[in-house]
Order: structure tokens, then C-alpha cells, then sequence
């Protein structure tokens, strides 16, 4: 080919818009009808831009609660943050325009505050869940009369989509609590709103993660199961997607979304892998069920600040099971990451001082070494 031919297709491909730029320009443009008939004019222009959805995000103090937020705010919806503690949400504040993300203290228990919530938004997301029992709220109370008062709140001010994120494996006659209570909330808002939209994420990963970080940051890791329930880890910002996506497609009304990655690693294997990363051993307890069940429901209860608890340790005896009849991330056409791509970019921050990227010195090298000595004052 001849140079300028080169020259004309390269230049091509630098303005050719790719499908996601293009698909991100007019996502949130024009005037749209929500499934109830309300219209919502929305402008492009990204975070600045005028109109646009009103958004609830219950629980978006979380680990995935802020990738939504971000995702919703930047494209110009009106966020409404329910929190209960002030400095918690303090990082929500910038991801959109001056007035556009709307604290509003709430509390689980005051039916008013949910209400005042909810009550102006077109969607309602559910992220709230607690995988330990506090002193304040067992699992049930989060999961299952938590989600009813939400739920319920939603249904009496006619909101257009509720969005509720439960778990992986979640059944309500699961064996294990988590997964129990997490069943039961579904089948609670279910019954009061049929529409709701369910979302099932497996266990998440990212930048602020409680799977890789907390492997890579301590020096020893207790577990009952020997590491050998196995999962399919799903990267959040994926699962943000997929739940923005829902705002945009009303034919996720009423649907159960399965969201996972593409491989199942054990846990075993992911130590193995953050070991590797983060060049260090990582030390293994294995403490018996009937040992470490008792002992962590007391110390969780004892101590102030996070530690594993009993439900935990029921949740390592399954692996995740896939519900063949759920929808994935295919119906919503985003392609998953695989963890393995990203594990050096969540990991390497952990990596030992010990360890340096240049190849070791050469014998020749060591003895040429000059030895400086620098007399400071
Ligand atoms: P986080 O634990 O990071 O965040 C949970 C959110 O729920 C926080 O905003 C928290 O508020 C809120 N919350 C918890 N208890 C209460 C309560 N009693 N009253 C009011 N708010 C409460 O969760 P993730 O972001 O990791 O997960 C989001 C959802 O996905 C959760 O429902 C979780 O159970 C589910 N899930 C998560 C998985 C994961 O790997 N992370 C795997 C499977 C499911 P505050 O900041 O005030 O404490």
C-alpha cells in the first residue's frame, strides 16, 4: 500500500467513535417515556447536562454504591444518597455537578426517612446488605424487614423501577443465614412490587474490595473449609454497568439478573494468585467449623470493629451455584473482565519492598559496585 493510503486509514481510525463512545453520546438524550408514561427530558452533555433521571441509591456508602453513584451522576441524573453517617458519604459528593447528589439522613428503622427518599426519584436502587450480624441489626433485619420498608415505600409513591441487589446463591430456605435472609428479601419485594428487577452479584472484586484486599493486606488468613469453596468473581465495575443499564432498558422491569465473571477460582486458587502478585506468603489457618463458629459469634459481638462472624463462616461451606433460569450480563451485552487482567493493577501496591523490578547484579556487576560513603553533618 502506498503511504498516503496508509496515512488516510490510520487517520480513519483515530475519528472512527468507538460503539461505547458512541452508544455513551446518546444514552442519556432527548426526551424518554418511563415505563409508567412520565416523561424525562434529558439533554447531552454529560454531567452538567439539564433534566435527566432522578435516582435513590439505598446503600451507596458501600463498596459498590459509589461506582453506581459516579455512573449515574455523570451522565447527568439527580442522585439521591441516603445515609447514616456523615463522613461516610463524603466522597459521593463530587462524582456530579454542583446539587446534583442530595444527601438525605435516613435510617432503616424510620419508615418517614425511607419515604422522603423515595419519593420524588423515577428509580430506586436497593445495595443495602451486611454480610455480620451488629448489635444493632442481625442479617434479617437488614435484609428482609429493611427491604420491606424500602420496598413498601416505593410502592406507595409509585416509582417507576425498583432495583433490588441481592446475592449469589440467595434461596429462602438456604442453610446458610446470608443466604437465607438475602432469599427472603427477594421474595419480600417480589411480593409487595412486582416489577422489581433483581440483582444477584457473586463475590465482587475492585479497588476497594473485601475478596483480593483482604488476602494481600494481612500476614495470616483464617478459614474453616480450606480454602476450597469455589466462585466466580465478578469485577464491580461491571456490575455498576449492568445496574445503569437497567435505568436505560425497561424490559429488565421484573427480571432476575445472575452477575458473575467468566471463571470460578477457588478460594485457594485466588490466594495463590494474590501470593503471586504481591510476592509474599500469605499464612493459612484452618480453624473447625465447630470451633471457629462459636468463636466468632462472640468476638464479633465483643469487639468494635469488623471481624469475620459466624454467618461467614457458614457462607465457605458453598460453593456459588448458577440459576439456569436467571438472566446474565450477556442479556444486558457487557462483556465481564476476567480477574486475572486486573489483579496487578487492584495488587501491586502490595507488593513487598523486598521486591524490585530489575533483574539481580551479575557477579562482575557486584564487584564493580563503588561503595559510597556519605558523612551527612
Ligand atoms: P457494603 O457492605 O460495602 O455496603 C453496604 C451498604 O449497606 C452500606 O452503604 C451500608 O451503610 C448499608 N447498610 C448496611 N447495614 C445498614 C443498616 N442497618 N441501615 C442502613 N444502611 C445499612 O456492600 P457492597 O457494596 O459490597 O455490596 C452491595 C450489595 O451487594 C449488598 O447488599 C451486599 O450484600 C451484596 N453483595 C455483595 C457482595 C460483595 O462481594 N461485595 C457479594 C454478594 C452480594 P453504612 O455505610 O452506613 O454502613
Amino acid at each position: 500500500r502506498s503511504g498516503a493510503a496508509l496515512t488516510a486509514q490510520s487517520a480513519r481510525k483515530v475519528s472512527a467513535p468507538t460503539v461505547s463512545a458512541i452508544s455513551r453520546r446518546y444514552i442519556n438524550q432527548d426526551v424518554r417515556i418511563t415505563r409508567t408514561g412520565k416523561p424525562i427530558l434529558t439533554v447531552a452533555g454529560g454531567r452538567s447536562s439539564l433534566g435527566g433521571y432522578t435516582a435513590t441509591v439505598f446503600g451507596a456508602t458501600g463498596f459498590l454504591g459509589r461506582y453506581i453513584v459516579n455512573k449515574l451522576a455523570r451522565s447527568g441524573c439527580t442522585v439521591i444518597v441516603p445515609y447514616r453517617e456523615e463522613m461516610a458519604k463524603r466522597h459521593l459528593k463530587v462524582t456530579g455537578d454542583l446539587g446534583r447528589v442530595v444527601f438525605l439522613e435516613m435510617d432503616l428503622r424510620n419508615t418517614p426517612s425511607i419515604e422522603e427518599s423515595v419519593r420524588h426519584s423515577d428509580i430506586v436502587y436497593n445495595l443495602i446488605g451486611r454480610d455480620y450480624p451488629t448489635k444493632n441489626f442481625e442479617l434479617e433485619d437488614v435484609h428482609v424487614e429493611g427491604t420491606e420498608r424500602i420496598v413498601e415505600a416505593v410502592a406507595k409513591y409509585d416509582i417507576d423501577r425498583y432495583v433490588h441487589v441481592s446475592s449469589y446463591n440467595a434461596h429462602p430456605e438456604h442453610p446458610a443465614e446470608f443466604f437465607r435472609t438475602k432469599g427472603q428479601g427477594e421474595q419480600v419485594a417480589r411480593s409487595i412490587y412486582p416489577e422489581t428487577t433483581i440483582v444477584r452479584p457473586a463475590p465482587m472484586y475492585g479497588r476497594e474490595d473485601r475478596l483480593l484486599n483482604s488476602l494481600a493486606a494481612q500476614k495470616s488468613i483464617v478459614t474453616s473449609n480450606w480454602m476450597q469453596e469455589k466462585f466466580r468473581p465478578v469485577h464491580v465495575i461491571d456490575v455498576a454497568t449492568g445496574l445503569e443499564n437497567m435505568l436505560h432498558d425497561d424490559t429488565t422491569a421484573a427480571q432476575t439478573y445472575e452477575l458473575y465473571g467468566p471463571k470460578e477460582y477457588s478460594m485457594e486458587e485466588l490466594n495463590t494468585i494474590v501470593s503471586k502478585e504481591t510476592y509474599r506468603q500469605i499464612r493459612h489457618i484452618n480453624l473447625p467449623e465447630k470451633v471457629a463458629k462459636p468463636l466468632f459469634k462472640y468476638v464479633n459481638k465483643a469487639l468494635w470493629w469488623p471481624i469475620k462472624s459466624e454467618p461467614q463462616v457458614e457462607r465457605e461451606f458453598y460453593n456459588q451455584v448458577i440459576d439456569p433460569n436467571a438472566k446474565t450480563f450477556k442479556d444486558l451485552e457487557i462483556e465481564p473482565a476476567e480477574l486475572m487482567s486486573l489483579t496487578y493493577e487492584y495488587l501491586k501496591s502490595y507488593r513487598s519492598e523486598e521486591y524490585y523490578d530489575l533483574a539481580p547484579m551479575s557477579e562482575k556487576e557486584k564487584r564493580e559496585q563503588k561503595k559510597y560513603l556519605h558523612v551527612i553533618d
